[in-house]
């Protein structure tokens, strides 16, 4: 049944009847349509967009700066973030030489070092996420890179929103969490989300097939979201309970942080791209389905409702998504490793078990229920990722204290920033008490 969120709308005088708009489709369309592929604002349109990466030092943030590098004819790099890794960062800053660098960390006695010290650029040195947010709300940023890991990155996703800014969004659990505010904002302010997360970036790109004007009948009848299937695949049942931290971070395609690769282990990850894709395309759950494949070569697909399938391929590197975020809707020659087609491939895919990966049957029962499930969901997963990650519990435990946590908690249909961050913190504190009540 067609909610408010996900109902067609007609707006006769812009564009011919789309059968399945998204907030989204309409803000990006609606540029293309006015020729306001880039917004060209009082500085002109051919000046280089300036850009943020939040979370430089992370996996998503160091292949963001090879980008950048790749296109700094059309992008400028005017500001960095990274939590801890401060000398990596220092390192990344000498490289780069963003105007402004921000270390989020402002407690750490390192960090008060790192802004005392001097070098012989005129890089300006700030700490804390206050100073982040202000920094990305002002004109010296265009577009924002959102790579930091986990619900600490939501805060700076709703300010690149809140300000009007393309958001290149890695930080899926932003959309997890307050998907309906992130998008009432960005609705409010103009501001263009564009995913960065592979599946999200090639069901974005498949859907253009699906155009105004180009093929005005044409609507979706499904997403499928593909997934590796991680390291455990194809472990006998009875082991999963035994995996290590080390055989959970052994993922056999991407190379990650150390959060999402857990994730992928439990397929948290894909419940949680679920959600994703629920907010960023308007779709319910009953029209997203997931399949596993193996060789993450296909990052997802559209099917029609003619019965066509659209499907996005190349090698994974997550270079290529983040690029598509911030040249879209233009493409230009990148870094990402590209397709052997003299090498023999086989591509396959097949259901997904749900005794395996009991974890992806809660994102479909988040993105139904929608109000404070996607921030007790999130941050009962970061808290029990924490505790496997410092040996306290079984990966196997993770989607068990998810199941209870998300069970026991006070549900509320429409909630603010507020009450959501005070659901994040309830959830994190009745994993706590979960784990001391098993010691
Ligand atoms: P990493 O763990 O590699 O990097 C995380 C980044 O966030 C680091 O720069 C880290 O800083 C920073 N950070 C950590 N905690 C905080 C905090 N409390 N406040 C501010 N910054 C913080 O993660 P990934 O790059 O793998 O993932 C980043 C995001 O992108 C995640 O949301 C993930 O789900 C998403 N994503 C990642 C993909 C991938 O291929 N890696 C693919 C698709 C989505 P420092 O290291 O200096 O402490
Ligand atoms: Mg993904």
């Amino acid at each position: 049944m067609a909610t408010s969120a996900n109902r067609p709308r007609r707006n006769d005088h812009a564009r011919p009847f789309y059968p399945w708009p998204t907030e989204l489709q309409i803000l990006s369309f609606e540029r293309r349509d006015l020729g306001l592929a880039h917004r060209s604002g009082a500085h002109g349109v051919n000046r280089p967009k300036k850009v943020a990466v939040l979370g430089s030092t992370g996996s998503i943030g160091r292949s963001a700066l090879e980008v950048l590098e790749s296109q700094s004819d059309r992008f400028e790099l005017t500001c960095m973030s990274c939590h801890q890794q401060i000398e990596l960062f220092e390192k990344q800053c000498l490289e780069h030489q963003p105007a402004l660098a921000i270390v989020t960390d402002e407690f750490n006695p390192s960090t008060r070092q790192w802004l005392a010290a001097s070098d012989s650029t005129s890089m300006r040195r700030a700490a804390g996420s206050e100073a982040l947010i202000q920094s990305i709300s002002g004109p010296e940023v265009d577009i924002v890179i959102a790579a930091i890991v986990g619900v600490a990155g939501l805060e700076s996703s709703l300010a690149a929103v809140q300000n009007g800014k393309r958001l290149a969004l890695a930080n899926k659990e932003s959309l997890v969490v307050a998907g309906q505010l992130l998008l009432s904002s960005a609705k409010e302010s103009r501001a263009e989300i564009i995913p960065v997360d592979s599946e999200h970036c090639a069901i974005f790109q498949a859907l253009q097939c699906d155009r105004p004007g180009a093929n005005p009948g044409q609507s979706v009848q499904r997403i499928i979201l593909t997934a590796s299937g991680g390291p455990l695949r194809d472990w006998p049942l009875e082991d999963l309970e035994k995996a290590t931290i080390q055989d959970a971070l052994a993922h056999p395609t991407w190379s990650m942080g150390r959060k999402i690769t857990v994730d992928s282990a439990t397929m948290m990850n894909k419940a949680l791209e679920v959600i994703e894709a629920h907010w960023l395309f308007g779709l319910e759950a009953e029209r997203i389905q997931v399949v596993i494949h193996p060789q993450s070569i296909i990052h997802s697909m559209v099917e029609f409702t003619d019965g066509s399938v659209i499907a996005q391929l190349s090698p994974p590197d997550m270079r290529l998504p983040i690029q598509y975020a911030l040249t879209y809707p233009k493409r230009t020659p990148g870094p990402a490793k590209r397709m052997d087609w003299n090498l023999s491939q086989t591509l396959s895919w097949y259901p997904v078990d749900p005794e395996r990966y009991p974890a992806l049957e809660l994102g479909f029962e988040v993105a139904q229920r929608g109000g404070t499930c996607g921030a007790v969901l999130n941050a009962a997963n970061e808290a029990a990722v924490e505790l496997f990650l410092s040996g306290h519990i079984r990966l196997t435990d993770i989607a068990k204290i998810c199941r209870s946590v998300l069970q026991h908690h006070n549900f509320a249909p429409t909630p603010n920033l507020n009450e959501l961050l005070a659901q994040d913190r309830w959830a994190r504190d009745e994993v706590m008490r979960w784990n001391r009540s098993l010691c």
